[in-house]
């Protein structure tokens, strides 16, 4: 017990399109297990209170059917359906906590080895912060490129990370974010910002810090078909 409550949202409403398979990334076997069965049975054995599942339209039932009842998850409070964008996604989870939450964990449940100590850093964060997200530093050189494909700048590759899920803020925080976002849409695809984390919600329109932790190499997130040989291996 921790003295507050704590609501993970695990999105699985993505098509997967990069994955050129019928079946949507997340529903794929993993030895045996779906890839969703993964990220949802960490956050089950954590410190996490309370689980939101994002799914695709019309998989309510399938998900209830078989991954809860199947694999007996016992702390998944909402199935809700997802958006067309993971943003809408997201702010669909967070609008379905209707009970008592200090802090949201967002995490994609396409990235199956989030485990506890991740989790566990991330929650020492949170409780600082307010906002924090997980990741590694980067191993290559990144550059920027123009718009014509020349290099525009080599950021110092000591400050450069690559950002993955869990990314975890204070309830308020980011409920205030999300609302803030969704009013202001059409504004910003009109100045051309695609929403590509939750980290970026909040510092756009909230200007708060968010503190980078430490998550791990092996924590990747399955978007291509060599991504699913890659964890076989990384299963083992
Ligand atoms: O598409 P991408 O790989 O960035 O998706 C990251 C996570 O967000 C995946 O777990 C995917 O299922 C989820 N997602 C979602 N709703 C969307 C798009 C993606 O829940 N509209």
């Amino acid at each position: 017990m921790n003295g507050f409550q704590t609501t993970a949202i695990v999105l699985a409403a993505g098509q997967g399109k990069r994955m050129e398979s019928s079946v949507h990334k997340q529903y794929l076997l993993l030895k045996d297990k779906p890839v969703l069965y993964y990220s949802l049975k960490a956050f089950e054995d954590s410190q996490i209170d309370d689980i939101v599942l994002v799914v695709g339209r019309n998989e309510q039932e399938f998900c209830q059917k078989e991954i809860l009842d199947k694999y007996g998850f016992h702390k998944i409070k909402a199935i809700v359906e997802g958006g067309k964008e993971r943003y809408h996604s997201v702010a669909y989870g967070i609008q379905a906590i209707c009970w008592e939450c200090k802090y949201v964990f967002i995490h994609d449940g396409a990235r199956p080895f989030v485990d506890e100590d991740i989790i566990n850093r991330a929650i020492d964060e949170v409780q600082i912060s307010s906002a924090c997200v997980i990741g590694m530093p980067v191993k290559d050189t990144i550059k920027i490129s123009d718009e014509k494909g020349y290099v525009s700048d080599t950021p110092a590759r000591s400050l450069v990370w690559q950002i993955q899920t869990p990314q975890v803020f204070d309830r308020n925080v980011i409920a205030d974010a999300y609302d803030k976002l969704l009013s202001e849409e059409e504004n910003l695809s009109a100045a051309g910002i695609t929403v590509t984390d939750d980290a970026m919600v909040v510092e756009y329109f909230l200007k708060i810090p968010v503190k980078l932790v430490q998550g791990s190499y092996k924590n990747i997130k399955i978007t291509t078909p060599e991504d699913l040989k890659i964890a076989e291996i990384l299963l083992d």
